[in-house]
């Protein structure tokens, strides 16, 4: 199938410590992202899998122009998003949504379901006969029961899992191509986050959506992308299809995280996490492979070179043990 979007190189570097640190030349940069490349084919379903602070968030604020490349290239339907006219934008913000990871932050609390599901319609041109057919089209799309009953309610009269939907339809509403989901379900109660994932890979598939998916849980990347890359400090250490890294995960990181998903027999014992805890800074990250302070199977080329991705069997690895 045609690639949809192509990132070659992509980097999002970034000065903290503020303005007065700079003057001083005491901040410091943090590449968010750094040189990551691969393609996404048109209704692929691809995980963005991490801890904190891996760049996978900032990766999704990247593909939706919502930040722009300090280097590299991202090219969606053939067009680089930094060069983007600005006729052309609103087009590409039609074209390209976000689904946000808590609903009640991602919603005016004091507009009514009807006005939140209105003003992307409203500031697409849709006329306002049209709206009200468009909105409760979209609430039936992502399974709201009876949806008519929903219009004149406020966000706070609303579930998590009714608002994860209505927040999903209002993504869908203006009929999207891709969407970025960023942990989607993690702020909803474990009872309700099937539903909503269910949801989500139905619409997906009925409308042929092109979909990043954004977490930290492995099971639930697993249960929604075909395909998983795994990003570590900015950079992507393992990308293949998501059978084959839960089956045999082969960088050493990635091993770390499927060693880490919780096994349904509770006899059977495990490392919860086999690299130790906490996040690594991504202020300041080893130098040569960036997994290196964490990896147990660490040797003397780790530290002087950066593993570049390469291919193995069905995947690109980026560790010198491949
Ligand atoms: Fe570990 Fe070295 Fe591979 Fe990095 S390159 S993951 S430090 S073995």
């Amino acid at each position: 199938t045609e690639v949809l979007i192509s990132i070659h190189e992509a980097r999002l570097h970034y000065a903290v410590g503020g303005a007065f640190a700079a003057m001083r030349g005491k901040s410091t940069v943090v590449k968010a992202v750094d040189g990551v490349t691969f393609d996404i084919r048109r209704s692929e379903s691809v995980g963005l899998l991490g801890e904190s602070g891996c760049g996978k968030t900032s990766m999704g604020r990247l593909l939706l122009k919502l930040e722009d490349t300090t280097d590299g290239t991202i090219h969606f339907d053939g067009e680089e998003l930094t060069k983007i006219q600005r006729k052309r934008l609103k087009e590409f913000r039609t074209r390209a949504q976000l689904i946000f990871q808590n609903p009640f932050d991602a919603v005016n609390p004091r507009f009514t379901i009807r006005q939140t599901l209105s003003e992307p319609l409203e500031n697409a041109g849709i006329k306002r006969s049209e709206r009200e057919a468009r909105i409760i089209a979209a609430l039936e799309l992502v399974r709201l029961p009876e949806p008519a009953q929903f219009l004149d309610r406020y966000p706070h009269q609303l579930s998590g899992g009714q608002l994860q939907r209505v927040v999903m339809a209002r993504a869908l509403i203006l009929q999207p191509e891709f969407v970025v989901a960023d942990e989607p379900v993690s702020m909803l109660d474990v009872s309700v986050r099937a539903g909503v994932l269910n949801v989500f890979r139905d619409v997906r598939d009925r409308l042929g959506l092109t979909a990043i998916y954004i977490s930290h849980d492995l099971a639930l990347v697993r249960y929604v992308c075909e395909r998983t890359i795994v990003m570590y400090l900015g950079r992507i250490m393992e990308d293949g299809p998501t059978e084959d890294i839960v089956h045999q995960p082969l960088h050493p990181y990635t091993k770390a995280l499927v060693a880490a998903v919780p096994v349904p027999n509770p006899d059977q014992s495990h490392d919860p996490l086999p690299i130790g805890r906490g996040a690594p800074d991504p202020r300041n990250p080893p130098s040569g492979c960036v997994f290196r302070d964490r990896c147990p199977q660490a040797f003397e080329r780790c530290a002087a070179e950066v593993p570049q991705p390469r291919p193995v069997g069905t995947r690109s690895v980026a560790c010198h043990l491949f």
